[in-house]
C-alpha cells in the first residue's frame, strides 16, 4: 500500500483535501496554512497497524513529527499510544486525551522534571540513554516511592542510509548505549530496588527507504535479547523505534510497511515479546500539504524566482536537509508544456537558504496558488517565527467538511511576553 496519494486529489482540475477544494480553503482562511486529510492519516496509521497484525504490538506515534492536538486526539481514538521526548510533549498527549498507559519516552536529555511528571502520569516505559539517566530515574522513583519503568536505548551500530542530520544508529551519534555496553548495564539495572525491566529499544534513523538496516538492526537487538534471557533477564516488550520512509517523489522510493512488516517479523519470529514501533513521519507525511500562494515572479540573468507567502520557517526542510518536496499548482487547468518554466520557489525570508523548491517546471502566474505535498510530518512542527512571520493556520479536512485545527498566530502573540526596559 502506498499513502502518497491519499486525501488529496484533482476534482473539476482543482486540487482537493479529501472532498474541500484547496482554493476555498486558502479564500476563507488565508495562506500559508497547513492543510490535512483525517481519511488519509487514518489509513496511514490503520496501514501500519494491520501490517503487523499477526504479531501482539503497539504502535507509539512519534509525537515530534506532528504534535496538533487534533492529530493526537484522532491516533489516541484509533488505539495508538505515543513516543514523547519532552515533559511537553507529554503535556499535549494527556490533553488531546491520549492513554498515559500507551506512552514511551525518549530522548538523550531527559530532566528530573520532566522524569517526576512522567512517573506521576504513569507512563509504559522510559527509553533510558545513558548510565546516568538510569541511576537518575532509580533515585527520583526512590523518592517518588515508585517504580520505574524501563526499557535501554541500545545503539546497534547500523547505517541507515539515510541523512545524516536524521542517522541515529551509528557509534559516532548521540544517542543510545553502545551494543557492546548493554548486557552490563542491564546487570547493573536489575539490581537497582526502584526499577522494573521492561524491554529494550532502538530507533536507527529517519525517513528510511529500505528494509535492510531495519533487518540489521532486528538482528542485533535479537541478539542481545538472547544474551540477557541467557543471563535470566527477561523483557515484556522489544521497541524498534520509527523510521520508516514516505513517498516525497514517487520515483525515489522502495519501501512499503508491508514490506518492512514482513523484515521485521521474520526477524522475530518464534519469539513472544509485544513488539512496539515508533512511526512518526509515516503517520502524518504524505497526509499533510503546505498551502502557499505565489507573490511575485521575478526573473534574473541566471534564474526565474517565484516568491510565495510561505517560507523556511513554515517548513524548514529544504532548507535544513536539502530535502525534496513536490511542488502543485492548486488550479492546473493552465499547465500544458509550452507554458512550463522552471522556477525557484522561495519565501521572503531574508536568507539564500529559504527555499522550498528549486528548479521547478511550473506555469506560473502572480496569485497562482500551490500545494507544497507530504508536508504532515516535521513542517509544522519544526516552524519558528524567524523574521517575526506568525506561524500557519492548521486545517483538517473531513470529507465534505474542513475544521481549523490550530489558528493562525497574531502577530501582537509573537511579542506578547517582551518587555521593555525599566
Ligand atoms: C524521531 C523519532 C521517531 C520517529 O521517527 P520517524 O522517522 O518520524 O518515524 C521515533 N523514535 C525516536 C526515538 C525518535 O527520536
Amino acid at each position: 500500500m502506498s499513502t502518497a496519494n491519499t486525501g488529496f486529489a484533482y476534482r473539476n482540475k482543482t486540487l482537493h483535501a479529501e472532498g474541500v477544494a484547496l482554493s476555498r480553503l486558502a479564500e476563507t482562511y488565508g495562506t500559508p496554512c497547513y492543510v490535512y486529510s483525517k481519511a488519509a492519516l487514518t489509513a496511514a496509521f490503520q496501514g501500519f497497524d494491520a501490517a503487523f497484525a499477526s504479531h501482539a504490538h503497539l504502535v507509539c506515534y512519534a509525537v515530534k513529527a506532528n504534535p496538533n492536538l487534533a492529530i493526537l486526539n484522532l491516533f489516541a481514538r484509533l488505539g495508538s499510544g505515543f513516543d514523547i521526548v519532552s515533559g511537553g510533549e507529554l503535556a499535549r498527549v494527556i490533553a488531546a486525551g491520549g492513554d498515559a498507559r500507551k506512552i514511551v519516552f525518549s530522548g538523550v536529555g531527559k530532566t528530573s522534571h520532566e522524569i517526576r511528571d512522567a512517573l506521576n502520569a504513569g507512563i509504559l516505559c522510559f527509553n533510558v540513554e545513558s548510565p546516568s539517566e538510569l541511576d537518575r530515574i532509580d533515585r527520583i522513583a526512590g523518592e517518588m516511592g515508585r517504580v520505574a519503568p524501563v526499557s535501554l536505548r541500545v545503539n546497534p551500530d547500523v547505517d541507515a542510509k539515510t541523512h545524516p542530520y536524521i542517522a541515529t544508529g551509528l557509534k559516532e551519534n548521540k544517542f543510545g548505549v553502545a551494543h557492546t555496553d548493554a548486557l552490563a548495564l542491564y546487570r547493573r539495572a536489575r539490581g537497582m530496588k526502584h526499577l522494573k525491566i521492561e524491554g529494550i529499544d532502538c530507533h536507527i534513523g529517519s525517513q528510511l527507504t529500505e528494509t535492510k538496516p531495519f533487518t540489521a538492526a532486528v538482528e542485533r537487538v535479537i541478539s542481545l535479547v538472547e544474551q540477557l534471557n541467557a543471563d535470566g533477564i527477561e523483557l515484556t516488550h522489544i521497541d524498534l523505534g520509527g523510521g520508516l520512509g514516505i513517498q516525497y517523489q514517487a520515483e525515489a522510493y522502495s519501501c512499503s510497511v508491508e514490506d518492512y512488516a514482513a523484515a521485521i517479523l521474520k526477524g522475530i519470529a518464534g519469539r513472544s515479546e509485544k513488539l512496539l514501533f515508533e512511526p512518526g513521519r509515516f503517520l502524518t507525511g504524505n497526509a499533510g500539504v503546505l498551502l502557499t500562494r505565489v507573490e511575485y515572479l521575478k526573473r534574473n540573468d541566471e534564474r526565474n524566482f517565484a516568491v510565495v507567502d510561505a517560507a523556511m520557517n513554515d517548513l524548514m526542510r529544504p532548507a535544513l536537509y536539502d530535502a525534496w518536496h513536490d511542488i502543485v499548482p492548486v488550479n492546473n487547468a493552465d499547465a500544458s508544456n509550452d507554458t512550463l518554466e522552471t522556477w525557484e520557489i522561495v519565501g521572503p525570508v531574508c536568507e539564500s537558504g529559504d527555499f522550498l523548491g528549486r528548479s521547478r517546471k511550473l506555469a506560473l502566474k502572480e496569485g497562482d496558488l500551490l500545494a507544497i505535498r507530504s508536508a504532515g510530518a516535521y513542517g509544522m512542527s519544526m516552524s519558528s517565527n524567524y523574521n517575526t512571520r506568525p506561524r500557519a493556520a492548521e486545517i483538517m479536512a473531513d470529507g465534505a467538511d474542513a475544521q481549523v485545527i490550530r489558528q493562525r498566530e497574531s502577530i501582537a502573540e509573537l511579542y506578547a511576553n517582551e518587555k521593555l526596559l525599566k
